[in-house]
């Protein structure tokens, strides 16, 4: 694979990436990592353009986890896209993208496993087993590799990023994780490298996820009863196109634990199939209007 004409750097091995980070360092200049599975979008480039906002060096992961995955999702087919990811990057002034093989991740020999059994238990951890366990561990090793001041996260994969703050501060990892609302298309469908498998009518019917979420959080807000709207909120998808639902539950944003009364900080997520393409998204649940 031929790499473009760019000033971007690439690396792709450990020891490449920790001599940039150690100079950029030495140089008292404070360095942020964006974790990506790669195929760019303008997601992916908020957490760089926040990441720019806040760190004086910019590192983009580029990674297609295979751990992540179970034996029936997408792998094989998830999107590959080297030349538009690198351009991007570059118009965005990343400073470098570490871009390693999975024998650079994984080597002969390689066991070890990072779990963050409660977090990752429920919700999308229920119907990925082992996904978060994939997650958690490749997440592990990115921050270490790299040692960064800051890493960036979406709030579009929300279960993942309560496992990383999990992670970061149960293991002592000396790094501010930062997190960045979802960015959506016009019609609100959550930006995703996935939505590239949908078919023009999958993609009509694919924003109705979000606004049944946006409707169901509404109506929790003003005093509906939690179990009774995400029941509504599963038909409505069902009603909408959709093949199956995972789930669409309410949890406490911060442990993700179950909501037992509505307070603070709640959260509607869900997982739904459209067609053959597996969309998550979530939304905050607005404060409780007065009085309900
Ligand atoms: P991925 O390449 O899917 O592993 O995503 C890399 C990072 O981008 C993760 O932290 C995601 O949560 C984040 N991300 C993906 N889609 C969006 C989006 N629509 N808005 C904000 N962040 C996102």
């Amino acid at each position: 694979m031929s790499e473009p004409d760019s000033s971007l750097t690439v690396v792709r091995d450990v020891a490449s990436l920790r001599r940039r980070v150690k100079v950029w360092h030495g140089e008292q200049r404070t360095v942020a990592l964006v974790p990506t599975m790669g195929a760019l979008h303008a997601g992916h480039m908020a957490l760089v353009k926040r990441a720019k906002a806040l760190a004086d060096a910019v590192v983009v992961s580029i990674f297609v986890n295979p751990t992540q995955f179970g034996p029936n999702e997408d792998l094989d087919a998830y999107p590959r896209r080297d030349a538009e990811d690198w351009a991007l990057l570059n118009a965005a002034g990343v400073d470098l993208i570490f871009m390693p093989d999975a024998s650079v991740m994984y080597p002969d020999g390689f066991q070890t496993a990072v779990q963050v059994p409660a977090v990752s238990q429920g919700l999308c951890g229920t119907h990925r087993p082992g996904h978060f366990e994939g997650v958690a561990t490749v997440v592990t090793k990115l921050l270490l590799q790299g040692l960064p001041d800051l890493a960036l996260f979406g709030e579009k994969d929300f279960q993942q990023l309560a496992v990383i703050k999990r992670l970061v501060i149960d293991l002592d990892i000396p790094v501010d994780v930062l997190s960045v609302p979802t960015v959506r298309e016009r019609d609100g469908l959550a930006l995703s490298s996935r939505n590239a498998y949908l078919s023009e009518d999958e993609r009509a019917i694919a924003p109705k996820f979000y606004a049944t979420l946006s409707a169901a959080a509404a109506a929790i807000a003003n005093g509906a009863d939690i179990k009774a709207c995400c029941a509504q909120a599963e038909r409505a998808v069902l009603a909408a196109g959709f093949s199956s639902v995972d789930y669409i539950e309410v949890r406490v944003a911060d442990s993700l634990l179950p909501l037992k009364v509505l307070g603070s900080e709640a959260r509607i997520l869900g997982a739904a199939t459209l067609g053959q393409t597996r969309l998550i998204d979530n939304v905050k649940i607005p404060a409780q209007q007065a009085g309900g």
